[in-house]
């Protein structure tokens, strides 16, 4: 029956991402839709800001990671971007998940996707939530303290434990280790508790941080893990599963500090496991930003526009453009024919930004901020990259515009001034109407986003700029395996 159950749903989830799913390029997408929008004469809704999400790129990063890391089975972060159209692809290439809740669990489970590729990946759990994983028969958690361990053994002591170790996230840009993670001085006495209370601990799982930029600190990870491993054993436990957590960068150059390859990673951690654990161990990994950081692109459109009026040019003030949008001061500054009497320098630093000469000429306003997706800003440390999409009726994706640009800060739609999307950056003279897009905007941005101010989450396209997905979405034999051999 949970065979029958799980292809049935199997199927249904690649019926939805077949109806769901374009073959159009991401820019198509992009310009159809703004184009499709008559300004004067649109729906109430049609400028929202919207997403392209293009699932070739998931496929992709799916067959990197088999490539790379055969060994390591990917339990995906659901936290990372819960998207449905996302997670059903997943379910089907036959990935694991990594809950971090009640719903997450249930959403997954919904997917028809079998309990024992999901794991509970949260040290610190409410209780109904764990009498609930009992019900669902989700076995797999983590712990770091005492206090859990006897809180799974009242609510589920058929539970299978990972215990989660704290390890070095000093070369990740979000940290993890301050709230969770065991110390190695704690672990003996973890696991002597939990032999006592009799339940069964059957490995290790850490986490380097999200966002990690030095390869080396997965090694690190694994030589704890392998102590770990080894003071189990003295106790009587014969641990074997290890569960290398998340961190993974989807770049493919190295671009800077918080930019390693996947492929490095790959290198250093797959020989580094093969070395220290022996096959019979079995090991799986919590990527998140890996799968789906680069598949998600926003549009966003410019609903208001202010120029800066400095002190000086307020009082000299002589012309103000009758269309309202454009004010041209006196002298100071000609936006018309584009260029500048005041050169902009920036002089690196940030708080000055009070001082009316360092204030950017222009302020751009946007309908998706950081109260929706772009709370990556605040919440992941992301710095995201403006670039413009449409132009006084023209269409400039990917294009160089040979035209002068000028300082410019963005901001979100709603009414609170903490809502920034970038305090200082130049771009082309852009005006209400143009419009924005964002790359990169698949992780941690849609799932922690509210509706603050009454704006609506940004909807989503989908598509895939990998045709090989088809051959897996229309073939009723396909078989998780499949993948596996690629
Ligand atoms: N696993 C756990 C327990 C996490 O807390 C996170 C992120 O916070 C992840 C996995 C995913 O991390 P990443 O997106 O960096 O791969």
């Amino acid at each position: 029956n949970n065979i029958t159950n799980t292809n049935n749903n199997k199927s249904k989830s690649k019926v939805e991402i077949k109806e769901k799913i374009s073959v159009l390029s991401v820019e198509e997408i992009l310009r159809d839709h703004v184009l499709s929008l008559n300004v004067d004469n649109c729906e109430t809704d049609g400028e929202n800001a919207f997403f392209v999400a293009d699932l070739g790129v998931i496929y992709r990063q799916h067959i990197r990671w088999k490539a790379n890391l055969p060994r390591i089975e990917p339990y995906y972060a659901v936290k990372c971007n819960p998207d449905h159209i996302l997670l059903k692809l997943l379910a089907v290439l036959g990935t694991g998940f990594d809950c971090a809740s009640k719903s997450e669990i249930q959403t997954i489970l919904d997917l028809g996707v079998d309990k024992s590729r999901i794991i509970y990946a949260n040290p610190c759990k409410q209780a109904s939530f764990i009498r609930y994983a009992a019900q669902c028969d989700v076995r797999m958690m983590t712990f770091d303290n005492i206090d859990e361990i006897h809180k799974i053994k009242r609510y589920f002591p058929n539970a299978l434990l990972v215990i989660r170790i704290c390890v070095d996230d000093s070369k990740s840009i979000c940290k993890l280790s301050p709230k969770f993670g065991a110390p190695l001085d704690t672990t003996e006495i973890l696991l002597k508790t939990a032999k006592s209370l009799d339940m069964e601990v059957i490995g290790v799982s850490f986490h380097v941080g999200s966002g990690c930029y030095e390869e080396n600190v997965f090694v690190d990870a694994v030589y704890r893990a392998r102590y770990v491993f080894d003071q189990a054993s003295k106790l009587g436990y014969n641990f074997h599963l290890l569960d290398v957590g998340g961190g993974f960068s989807p770049a493919t150059d190295e671009v800077g500090k918080d930019c390693i390859t996947f492929e490095k990673v790959a290198s250093l951690l797959g020989p580094a496991i093969d070395k220290l654990f022996p096959p019979n161990v079995r090991v799986i990994a919590e990527p998140g930003r890996y799968y789906s950081a680069s598949a998600f692109t926003i549009a966003t459109h410019i609903i208001a526009r202010r120029a800066t009026i400095r002190n000086n040019d307020y009082n000299n003030s002589k012309d103000i453009k009758d269309n309202g949008t454009i004010i041209t001061t006196n002298g100071a500054i000609d936006v018309t024919n584009g260029n500048s009497s005041e050169e902009e320098v920036d002089d690196g630093d940030d708080d000055d930004d009070d001082d009316d000469d360092e204030r950017p000429l222009y302020m751009y306003y946007i309908n998706d901020g950081v109260y929706g997706a772009f709370n990556c800003i605040l919440f992941d440390h992301q710095v995201v990259q403006p670039k413009v999409l449409y132009k006084g009726g023209e269409f400039t994706f990917e294009q160089v515009i040979e035209e002068p640009e000028y300082s410019c800060s963005i901001w979100g739609p709603t009414c609170d001034s903490m809502d920034c999307i970038t305090k200082k950056g130049f771009l082309p003279e852009l005006i209400p109407g143009d419009w924005l897009y964002f790359e990169e905007m698949g992780a941690y941005t849609i799932c922690a986003a509210s509706q603050f101010n009454g704006f609506k989450k940004s909807n989503i396209f989908y598509t895939t700029s990998d045709l090989r997905i088809f051959d897996i979405l229309y073939d009723d034999d396909y078989d998780d395996d499949d993948v596996k051999k690629i």
